[in-house]
């Protein structure tokens, strides 16, 4: 099937959508944003207007303010003619889609990842969409949410009891999945607390850190990010206080060698 580009589509964003239709899916009529990361967002505009983008209140803030944050990050990354295009339905708690027989349900773990997360449960087929609160074999990444709220969210996620789980990151797992980020996030809360205690930044702490069975992990080096975000926390900020990313990011480049954090588009 031909399909008839939209005034002003790009040509990347048509042949994303031929490929779609290419392999035999049907375009989406709803998109569910778990957060506003670029890598969850970027495609919304090749499908809307025609799908109805759906996100928490705090990922259309987040998504409309954070703008064309990829190309901030990797400016030598060419991300195609991306138009910020945020959730044009929003909810607060919890909202259910009911797609055909299907019942799809959108809830908010409150401040995890991000600020504005959802996970999303279908309580039929026992499978659960978990975003960003779940990298199969990745570092969880807390600069823009909140490690309080993380383990918080893995209650939520354990309490859905879900058969197959689906990480933001990563090969297909199961609630497994759940347990390896609870030990690294009590981890790393312990090397903030001691590291805090003996009046070392996030970057000394993390440097002289051992990070046991979690130093296989992809982007390892995320732990100085996630020791900035528990160090505010041990100061008593609130969840999902913003953090100076830029100066975070500068430390993961420390950690990373002196080289900026690889992007993989
Ligand atoms: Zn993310």
């Amino acid at each position: 099937m031909r399909l008839t580009p939209r005034p002003g589509e790009s040509a990347d964003a048509l042949a994303l959508r031929a490929a779609v239709v290419g392999a035999g899916a049907p375009l989406p009529r709803t998109v569910v944003n778990t957060h506003h990361h670029g890598d969850h967002t970027y495609g919304n505009s090749v499908f809307a207007p025609e799908a109805l983008i759906v996100g928490h209140d705090r990922a259309r803030a987040e998504h409309l303010a954070a703008g064309h944050q990829l190309e901030m990050i990797w400016p030598a990354t060419d991300f195609g003619a991306t138009e910020i295009t945020a959730p044009d339905l929003t909810y607060s708690e919890r909202l259910t889609l009911h797609v055909g027989g299907t019942d799809v349900r959108v809830l908010h773990p409150g401040v995890a990842h991000t600020t504005g997360d959802s996970v999303v449960w279908l309580p039929r087929q026992r499978v659960v969409f978990t975003g960003d609160l779940v990298f199969a074999g990745g570092t969880p990444f807390l600069a823009m949410g909140s490690l309080a709220g993380s383990l918080r969210a893995l209650e939520l996620l354990r309490s859905l009891d879900a058969e197959t789980v689906v990480p933001g990151h990563g090969p297909l797992t199961d609630a497994s999945a759940y347990d390896s980020t609870e030990r690294y996030l009590r981890h790393m809360a312990a090397l903030a607390a001691a590291g805090r205690e003996e009046g070392l930044t996030p970057l000394e702490t993390a440097r002289r850190a051992d990070l046991g069975e979690f130093a296989a992990w992809r982007e390892s080096g995320r732990l100085v990010a996630n020791l900035h975000r528990a160090y505010v926390e041990l100061a008593g900020e609130p969840e999902g206080a913003p953090l100076d990313i830029p100066a975070v990011l500068r430390d993961m480049t420390v950690m990373n060698g002196g080289t900026p954090i690889l992007c993989h588009a």
